[in-house]
C-alpha cells in the first residue's frame, strides 16, 4: 500500500500558487533569498559535485536546480503535482537534467534504500502530519557514510511572532496560513527523531532575517528558521 503520510490541505497551499514559484518577487521570495545560503552550506558540507542528491518535498525545484548547476545528479521528489509541473518546465528551459519523481520520501525510500549520497529536505517537516516519519525514510535514502540536511521552523513564541505573525500579517512574505504554529517543530525533537532514525546530528545552524535590509543570513540563532546536518553512520546497525 502507498504511504500517506501527507495532508491534501497543505498541498493545496502550494498546489494554488505554483505558478509563481520562480518568480522572485511572489510568495516564493524568502525561498529563493535563502537559496544560496542554504545551497552553500550543503556543498561546503557534502561537496555534491558528482554525486547523487535527492531533493525531498522539491516544489518548483530551486534547491535542485542549485544543486543541478554545482555538479549534481539530482533527484527531486514532490506530493504537488502543480510544483512538479513547474519543476520539470523549469528545469528544461535551463537545460538541466533533473529528475522529478511524484511520491513520498517513504515510498521511495523502499525502492531506492542507500542510493543517495546527499538528501535534503528543506521547508516541508512542519507541512506533513508524521514528519518523524519522513526523517526515517531521509535515513534509508542515504548510503551508509552520506550526509542529510534538514531545514524548518522553530516552535515557541519568537517563532510564533516572527515566522507567522511577522512574515505572514505584517511583512507578508508568505501567504497567511503558510505555516501552522503547532506543526512547527523544535531543534530537540528533529534531533531526536534523526537519532531515533539511526543517524548523527553533526551540526545544528540558524537563520536569521534582517527586515531592515532584507537579508539573511546562517549563524548560532536558532530561535526561528533553522537547518541541521546529520550523517548516516559508515556501519549498519
Ligand atoms: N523544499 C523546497 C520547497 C518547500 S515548500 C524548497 O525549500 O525550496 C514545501 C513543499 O513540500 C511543497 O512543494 C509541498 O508540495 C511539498 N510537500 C508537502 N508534503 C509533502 C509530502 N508528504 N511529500 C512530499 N512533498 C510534500
Amino acid at each position: 500500500m502507498e504511504n500517506s503520510n501527507f495532508d491534501r490541505n497543505e498541498l493545496a497551499k502550494f498546489e494554488s500558487i505554483a505558478e509563481k514559484w520562480w518568480d522572485k518577487s511572489s510568495e516564493f521570495k524568502p525561498l529563493h533569498d535563502i537559496n544560496p545560503l542554504r545551497a552553500n552550506y550543503i556543498d561546503e558540507h557534502a561537496q555534491v559535485s558528482g554525486k547523487k542528491v535527492i531533493d525531498v518535498g522539491c516544489g518548483g525545484g530551486i534547491l535542485s536546480e542549485a544543486m543541478a548547476e554545482k555538479g549534481a545528479f539530482v533527484t527531486g521528489i514532490d506530493m504537488g503535482e502543480a510544483p512538479l509541473g513547474v519543476a520539470r518546465l523549469h528545469a528544461s528551459n535551463s537545460e538541466l537534467n533533473i529528475e522529478y519523481l511524484h511520491s513520498t520520501a517513504e515510498d521511495l525510500a523502499k525502492e531506492r534504500a542507500q542510493t543517495y549520497d546527499v538528501v535534503c529536505c528543506l521547508e516541508m517537516l512542519e507541512h506533513v502530519p508524521d514528519p518523524a516519519s519522513v526523517v526515517k525514510a531521509c535515513h534509508d535514502l542515504v548510503k551508509p557514510g552520506g550526509y542529510v540536511f534538514f531545514s524548518t521552523i522553530n516552535r515557541n513564541p519568537k517563532a510564533y511572532a516572527l515566522a507567522i505573525i511577522g512574515a505572514e500579517y505584517i511583512l507578508n512574505l508568505l501567504p497567511r496560513g503558510t505555516h501552522d504554529y503547532n506543526k512547527l517543530i523544535k531543534p530537540s525533537e528533529l534531533s531526536k527523531a534523526a537519532r531515533d532514525a539511526g543517524l548523527m546530528v553533526k551540526e545544528l545552524k540558524g537563520m536569521t532575517f534582517n527586515p531592515i535590509t532584507d537579508t539573511y543570513k546562517l549563524g548560532k540563532n536558532v530561535d526561528v528558521n533553522y537547518l541541521m546536518y546529520c550523517q548516516r553512520p559508515e556501519q549498519n546497525d
